[in-house]
């Protein structure tokens, strides 16, 4: 499986990511989160977890079971940690353990090396066996509200380290912290070449047009990715330049939120037959990846965000993306260079038009993107840093490294 990467990724993580391998080989690498499908977390390990395997790591993904209550205090907890505030009472925090015990009782926690993602299974610490345990935070806790953040704290202390996506999200924590970004897979069917028949399908069944510029934002209907911003800043583009625009995202399964997003984006869409509504069933891969080939500017003009998995992936299919400067997106965007980031809906108008308007500018950006991402936000770098974080943890106060 490896070997598909070479010439795609980096030669260098793909010889670490060997060696490594072969350290670990036959060692149980265990991943606990909270859902097997859907969210950037199970994107990311629908891809690693086969790939480990393939290289002789004897890797396993759990995710926890849990019930209504239990899932409406997660998501409390996560916004909380986020910086919101929400109101999580003694009984909410004891169900929270509760459930988290009852997991442990029946799931098998045997492993040399266990990634536990986000605060929902954080309490299964208390049942570490054997081996070494990370905490694997993939959102923004620099400004938690404190009594919550105590709470998911008294947790992460009985973990040997643990792993953030943006050096800002962290909080100095008395134990290693290693700083390590999402990535895509160029090879998963989200990333993949195209054919030029396959886009052409996919244009061909949203019954959208192949030969006029297209504005694309892929997200969930959220405000804080801030569609109806991206409409006005079509309407702004519009007034000096033909294009649609395409707003694609997925029905709302368990939040009831995106819902009411949904109607609002709707509202500020009005009659408009040039702006293009799409709600794409769950696991819609390649025709999100046939979307963001056909756009001639991906845009992601959120107010918040942990990553934007989708700004590495319209820059891996050599978009120039415009997109809000927040979380963990300028990580992504050189402005200027790789992208540009945006303040404000003037902001997003103004560079999506510089785009439209400078076609070579354009294409050295989308060159400039995609080799950035390259060297930078693909599955084999995140392996290798995993793999590296493993040993590391493992060999405390040893260099021994022998590769
Ligand atoms: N995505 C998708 N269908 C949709 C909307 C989004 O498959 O209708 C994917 C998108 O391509 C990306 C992920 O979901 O891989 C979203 O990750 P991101 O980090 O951009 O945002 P999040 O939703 O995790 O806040």
């Amino acid at each position: 499986m490896i070997d598909q990467y070479t010439g795609i990724a980096p030669q260098g993580d793909l010889i670490l990511v060997k060696k490594l391998c072969n350290i670990f080989r036959d060692k149980k690498f265990l991943h606990v989160n909270s859902t097997l499908a859907g969210g950037g977390v199970a994107e990311i390990l629908v891809r690693m977890v086969p790939f480990l395997k393939d290289l002789g790591i004897d890797v396993r993904w759990e995710a926890i079971e849990g019930d209504g209550d239990f899932f409406d205090m997660t998501k409390k907890v996560h916004n909380a940690l986020q910086g919101d505030t929400e109101i999580i009472t003694d009984a909410m925090w004891q169900h929270h353990y509760d459930i988290n015990k009852k997991n442990a009782s029946t799931m098998n926690l045997e492993a040399d090396a266990v990634i536990i993602h986000d605060p929902q299974p954080v309490p299964l610490v208390e049942y570490r066996k054997e081996g070494i345990w990370i905490w694997r935070c993939h959102i923004d806790i620099s400004n938690p509200m404190p009594q919550v953040y105590n709470n998911v704290e008294r947790y992460c202390r009985l973990y040997d380290a643990s792993i953030f996506s943006v050096s800002k999200f962290a909080k100095p924590m008395d134990m290693d912290e290693f700083i390590i970004p999402p990535s895509i897979d160029p090879l998963a069917d989200k990333n993949r070449d195209l054919t030029a028949e396959e886009v052409a399908e996919t244009l061909a069944k949203f019954e959208l047009p192949a030969d006029r510029k297209m504005i694309l934002q892929v997200s969930r209907f959220d405000r804080f990715k801030d569609p109806v911003g991206v409409i006005e800043a079509y309407r702004n583009v519009k007034k000096y330049n033909d294009c649609i625009l395409v707003l694609a995202g997925s029905p709302a399964t368990d939040d009831p939120e995106a819902d009411i997003v949904l109607e609002e984006v709707k509202e500020a869409a009005g009659t408009d037959p040039d702006i293009h509504i799409l709600m794409l069933p769950p696991f819609s891969n390649k025709d999100i990846n046939a979307l963001q080939r056909a756009a001639t500017v991906v845009v992601q003009k959120s107010l918040k965000e942990g990553f934007g998995l989708t700004v590495s992936e319209a820059m891996w299919k050599g978009k120039p993306v415009v997109a809000g400067a927040v979380g963990g997106i300028p990580l992504q965007i050189e402005h200027g260079v790789t992208g540009f980031l945006v303040h404000s809906v003037h902001g997003a108008a103004f560079r999506i038009r510089q785009i439209f308007n400078n076609p070579e500018m354009a294409r050295r950006m989308g060159e400039e993107a995609k080799e950035y991402v390259r060297n930078n936000f693909l599955i084999t770098r995140h392996i290798r840093d995993y793999l590296g974080v493993w040993y590391s943890v493992q060999n405390k106060g040893r260099h021994i490294l022998e590769l």
